[in-house]
């Protein structure tokens, strides 16, 4: 979605720049900001025009997701119509690939390549060749774009010297020649996000980081003032955020017009969502918009997270969405069967966490967590530093204090924080040693692991020997040890005392999506809460949030003569876990399918499913679950599955892999 935004901008910023050519030719020359660069040495970026007026940006993008080369050129008069513009692969000294049109003609294949001392040389596939120079400096022009970073309009006050603007479009570039020493007031409407005004000077980079003010030099002899419209703003302005309504999500913004653009996001499972687009414009009276043209379309994700397929299940889609006072919204989609409102609850990010956040395989850390975190970092007795959110601290401190006084038990902190970039790493890492396969079935989904907040702990502990030296029980398969059994137990009966709980217990793993972890503790902010959670055996985080608690599952795991139960419970485990990332199904039942369902015949099957798989051995488990109402994606809602299959199968010094599922 980012790298769209930006490409459409990059566009944009190109089509209203030739928008002002020919308008003024004083004031339509651009001199190009030197950029700081790490690309490779063509440096040939710039604005070009040739003598028929054709034009020609070449842009370094280094705010995408894979930073490259943009291209986008005006060959004609129809600023829309004849304008080109996209990424191209560099070959050298030479760009080379295809511009989706910005209008309606078809893609151009082009080269761009370096020509003479300073020009460019534009060769079209099967067309013409363009022979582009670049475009005049002028002495000293102040460039504006607005919506670098968000959306908006700019316009001049009365009696100031005027950018020129193209009012048809909300991306606005301008620029002025501030060759007459003068002050000039330009008067900016961001509708949402900010205004990056850019500005040079002998065509020298004076640029500022994303701001609204204002803009001067200490050498400068000429100062340009930014300031926001009072009179003026996008009445959707008042909404734009993101919110949420049971597992949906939705995000309302704003763009240059007055229409609220509104995107809802409903999990099916871990991999597969269910995403209405909804543009429509705002009743500022009734607060309500009414939109037609909905498109909803079905998401699938691969193991990595990229996005799979999108399939369109319609395109006009009606409904309404009214927006009320108490920061909720209400909607109406007129094609759903049960055809009842959802309600959705705006999700604060800014001001702070939300203590009580559910980050788990199905739900990501909240928006702008990361900037309103506030963290301290400590070294722990292995020399290891550990980043814990502030307050999840302090607390963490009394525990560890009432621990040691009271029950002579020494606990320390293995690990804590880690970013989504940092856990962006580890999966890179995995990737690269072990495949992408791999990777997935070992690694969290960055931005889906409760560590990411700050507020989760993995706890260790140290022994006390007789002469009074330390002896640390550091490694998962030590502390999960039966003779350390009564030292959790203390821990965890202290932990609701200072707000915490133990997060992944044994049995729930079809909930939590995690194996029984000892260690891992999460800081709810909450003596009270933390309470009551940990006095309710077998009661998840999940469970308490929803409101619910989720029946027992009838477990049958005998009947084997290939595996032992204790074999067929690591294979059960595997697929509760996996349950856990089906959205709201409630797991009623889990069985063995016998051993003529693990035969040589199911072996080569799913051999032949896993890309250069050496399994030696299957197994079979079916499930019962029920489908809850509101549930998107392949599976039924409001339905009981009996019998549903999991095929799972290892290979000698492997655990159970998840092969295959469905019926
Ligand atoms: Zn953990």
């Amino acid at each position: 979605m980012k790298k769209i935004l930006c490409l459409l901008l990059a566009a944009c910023m190109l089509f209203a720049l030739a928008a002002c050519g020919g308008k003024s030719p004083a004031e339509e020359t651009v001199p190009e900001p030197a950029q700081e660069q790490d690309h490779a040495d063509w440096t040939r970026q710039g604005y070009y025009q040739d003598e028929n007026g054709n034009m020609l940006s070449v842009t370094w993008m280094d705010d995408v997701d894979e930073p490259g080369w943009y291209v986008g050129c005006v060959l004609g008069e129809d600023m829309l119509d004849d304008a080109w513009g996209g990424m191209l692969a560099q070959e050298g000294n030479t760009l080379r690939g295809s511009l989706p049109s910005g209008g309606e003609k078809d893609a151009l294949t082009v080269t761009v390549s370096e020509e003479g001392a300073d020009g460019l040389l534009l060769v079209v596939e099967g067309g013409e060749t363009y022979h582009f120079k670049p475009m005049d400096m002028p002495e000293a022009t102040i460039f504006v774009h607005i919506n670098t970073e968000g959306w908006g309009n700019i316009d001049y006050a009365q009696g100031e010297t005027a950018p020129e603007i193209d009012p048809e479009y909300p991306f606005q570039s301008a620029q002025i020649n501030l060759a007459e020493p003068a002050v000039h007031t330009f008067v900016a409407w961001p509708q949402a996000g900010s205004v990056f005004v850019k500005w040079t000077k002998n065509g020298e980079d004076f640029s500022t980081e994303p701001q609204i003010t204002v803009l001067l030099d200490e050498s400068a002899d000429y100062v340009a003032v930014f300031e926001e419209d009072p009179g003026w703003q996008n009445p959707v302005m008042n909404f734009i955020g993101n919110y949420q309504c049971d597992r949906a999500r939705a995000t309302v913004e704003c763009l240059g017009n007055e229409d609220a653009w509104i995107t809802v996001e409903w999990p099916g499972s871990a991999w597969e969502l269910a995403r209405w687009d909804i543009v429509g414009t705002l009743d500022t009276d009734t607060l309500t918009i009414r939109y037609s043209g909905c498109t909803k379309s079905v998401v699938t994700y691969d193991d990595k997270g990229e996005v799979k397929s999108q399939e369109a299940e319609y395109e006009d889609g009606t409904g309404t969405v009214v927006f009320h006072d108490d920061g909720t919204f209400t909607w109406h989609e007129d094609q759903s069967e049960t055809g009842k409102d959802m309600v959705f609850e705006w999700v604060s990010a800014a001001e702070g966490i939300d203590y009580l956040a559910l980050v788990n395989k199905l739900n990501p850390l909240p928006d702008g967590w990361e900037d309103a975190l506030e963290t301290v970092t400590i070294t722990n007795s292995v020399g290891d530093e550990v980043e814990v959110e502030a307050r999840a601290y302090a607390a963490y401190e009394l525990l560890k204090a009432d621990l040691e006084e009271n029950d002579g038990i020494y606990v320390e902190l293995d690990s804590a924080r880690r970013s989504i970039a940092a856990q962006q790493d580890i999966m890179d890492r995995f990737i690269e040693k072990y495949g992408a396969d791999y990777a997935a079935k070992t690694v969290a989904q960055p931005g889906f692991s409760e560590h990411h907040t700050g507020l989760a702990l993995d706890l260790y502990f140290r022994i006390r020997n007789a002469d009074g030296s330390f002896t640390d029980v550091y490694y998962n398969e030590d502390m999960e040890k039966e003779e350390y059994r009564d030292i959790w137990d203390t821990i965890h009966k202290k932990l609701a005392d200072y707000g915490f709980i133990l997060r992944y217990l044994e049995g729930e793993e079809h909930i939590t999506g995690y194996r029984y972890e000892p260690w891992h503790i999460r800081y709810l902010d909450s003596a009270e809460i933390a309470g009551e959670i940990m006095s309710t055996p077998g009661l998840t985080l999940e469970e308490y949030l929803a409101g619910r608690e989720a029946p027992e599952v009838a477990v049958d795991l005998s009947g084997s003569s290939l595996y032992t139960e204790e074999e067929l419970i690591d294979a059960m485990l595997a697929v509760k876990c996996q349950f856990a990332s089906m959205a709201g199904c409630e797991l009623h039942a889990i069985r063995y399918a016998g051993d003529e369902a693990a035969s040589e015949e199911s072996l080569s099957w799913l051999n032949s499913l896993d890309e250069g798989a050496e399994y030696t051995q299957a197994a079979e488990l079916l499930t019962d679950f029920r489908t809850d109402a509101d549930i998107q994606g392949t599976l039924e809602p409001d339905h009981e599955y009996t019998d549903y299959q999991w095929w799972l199968a290892r290979t000698e010094d492997s655990g159970w892999e998840i092969v295959s599922r469905g019926y």
